[in-house]
């Protein structure tokens, strides 16, 4: 089966294709963030229109680097929610209306579950059960998985995302939007003993987060530094050094407890933040410890990506579900609440 997949959840507009057979055929991606930039954070009227321009070029284009044609796809997947309602609308219209138009089923996919779902695009997929941390600029997740759709909520961030934490970060240390990557490149210059950052929530029982306190710390700590000067680059580094490191050890704590309260070996993470390089180690070295092993998507694939969505709808669509004709979006959909889907062995 070959799957068209779209993503306009946010502020990237993703297409690709997924054969089941054969794997991804193509995959295109437009990131708006140049456009949001000026604004420090995602305008959601911008957004949608960008996503109205770009769509259907990225499909062409997909298709011819594919060199497939219209007749050649088996359904259409989008990203149904959650996500801005604008956004989502415009994947959502142009996916349901394109799928009418061939004759083919369309289905509307949870872009949490692409997130979750991105590792079984690499070569080596893990096996289920596992646990996985869905680290991302809205979500920061950790949840039991037993098969495609069967998913059991462990523990979630109780206020900011660790994603959002980084961007925050940024702000405050007066770089650009995504912030992420740009205070772990700092990150990378900086000594992380000089500050030490609180772990939010780790001598408490239990798999919930918070980091919301982490941006009152960073203020704080900024303002110390500054004290009637200016900040200089090593403060600025041993800053970003000494807030990652505390966000990569509460994450790192927390997955530990989570695989040992559900007796797993196995730990995926997905999501923007599973970018991070410092995250990749700490976790790795951690996982060789306790005879584990963790499970990443590549590089391109953390982050919003249409292959996630084609992939998820298309196990979906093999298994018989799909939508119906109207156009529904869910800015606001607990993945919780996803029907479970046989796998097929040998996708
Ligand atoms: P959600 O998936 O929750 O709806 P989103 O789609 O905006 O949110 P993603 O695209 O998955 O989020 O990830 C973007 C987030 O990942 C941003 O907050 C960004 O700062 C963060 N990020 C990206 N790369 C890195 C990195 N190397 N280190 C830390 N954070 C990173
Ligand atoms: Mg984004
Ligand atoms: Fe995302």
């Amino acid at each position: 089966m070959r799957v068209l997949g779209l993503e306009t959840s946010c502020d990237e507009t993703g297409v690709a294709i997924y054969d089941s057979e054969r794997g991804l055929l193509a995959d295109a991606l437009y990131s708006q963030v140049a456009l949001h930039a000026e604004f420090g954070g995602v305008v959601p009227e911008l957004a949608s229109r960008d996503h109205v321009r770009k769509l259907l070029p990225l499909v062409q284009q997909v298709m011819d680097d594919a060199g497939l044609q219209a007749t050649d796809l088996d359904g259409v997947a989008f990203t149904e929610g959650p996500g801005l309602a604008g956004a989502l609308m415009v994947g959502a219209c142009a996916g349901r209306a394109m799928a009418y138009g061939w004759g083919v089923p369309a289905i509307g996919v949870h872009h949490m579950e692409g997130h979750l779902l991105a590792p079984m695009l690499e070569a080596d997929p893990p096996a289920f059960p596992f646990v996985a941390l869905l680290v991302s600029g809205g979500h920061t997740q950790l949840v039991r998985v037993d098969g495609i759709g069967r998913y059991t909520m462990l523990g979630e961030s109780l206020d900011d995302a660790a994603g959002e934490a980084f961007d925050k970060a940024a702000k405050m240390l007066e770089l650009g939007y995504p912030g992420g990557p740009q205070v772990a490149a700092l990150a990378d210059k900086g000594d992380t003993g000089r500050f030490t950052f609180p772990r939010p929530m780790v001598n408490r029982p239990g798999l919930d987060f918070s980091f919301s306190g982490l941006k009152t710390f960073t203020l704080n700590t900024i303002d110390a530094c500054r004290s009637g000067g200016e900040l200089s680059d090593r403060d600025r580094a041993d800053i970003a050094a000494a807030f990652q490191e505390a966000v990569v050890d509460t994450l790192v704590i927390k997955c530990t407890r989570a695989l040992k309260q559900e007796q797993l070996q196995r730990l995926v993470i997905a999501g923007g933040v599973s970018a991070n390089t410092a995250l990749r180690q700490r976790l790795e070295a951690k996982l060789a410890q306790i005879g584990g092993r963790v499970y990443y998507p590549s590089l391109a694939y953390c982050t919003d990506n249409g292959a996630m969505i084609a992939y998820a709808g298309c196990q979906r669509l093999l298994s018989g579900q799909h939508s119906d004709l109207e156009v529904a979006v869910r800015p606001r959909w607990p993945m919780t609440e996803l029907s479970p889907v046989e796998v097929e062995e040998g996708r």
